[in-house]
């Protein structure tokens, strides 16, 4: 049995030129996640519409771009946003029990899809893992505290993704 793994990228604010950007970026990031997951022999990532809600498959992950944090999706579900009010380094959210993930467009330096394409790389990492900031510990390149998305998310950065495709998650996608 083998599956598609696909990373949605949803636009509901920032730059569509950037967030183009990061889907092409994600598109090289995870055949390496791919390569070190079981079950899955393909992956995509797939940028939508504000207006768009796509099928998901109970394994696919949606990452809410917003314009700033005060456009929260996690807020608007009731969530609490603090952490990234608190840190205006904090490039994205992901809260766990809502299973939404979400990343703040404003924080993007000069809307870089490099730093797009890594925040949207690291909530993914969040809810396929279902672990808050401890996923940090131990971690490097994309995946650590204060993450550094230069380059390419690293060797471990993959093989912890990819060790955790495959969860049940059915997020929704028309938030
Ligand atoms: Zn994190």
């Amino acid at each position: 049995m083998s599956s598609t793994f696909t990373l949605y990228l949803k636009r509901k604010g920032g730059s569509q030129d950037s967030a183009q950007k990061a889907v092409t970026l994600l598109k090289t990031y995870l055949p390496e996640v791919i390569k070190k997951a079981t079950g899955f022999s393909a992956a995509d990532a797939v940028l939508v519409d504000e207006n768009a809600s796509p099928a998901l498959l109970e394994t696919d992950v949606i990452v809410y771009m917003v314009r700033d944090v005060s456009k929260s999706v996690i807020a608007k579900k009731g969530g609490s946003t603090a952490m990234a009010e608190a840190n205006g380094n904090i490039l994205g959210l992901t809260d766990l029990n809502l299973k939404i993930c979400e990343v703040y467009f404003d924080r993007m330096y000069d809307g870089s899809p490099k730093e797009l394409s890594g925040a949207c790389y690291h909530e993914a990492a969040h809810i396929l893992s279902n672990m808050d900031n401890s996923l940090h510990k131990d971690q490097n390149g994309f995946l650590k505290d204060s993450p550094d998305y230069n380059g390419s998310p690293t060797d471990k950065n993959n093989e912890f993704v990819g060790k955790h495709l495959g969860r049940k998650l059915s997020m929704n996608a028309g938030l």
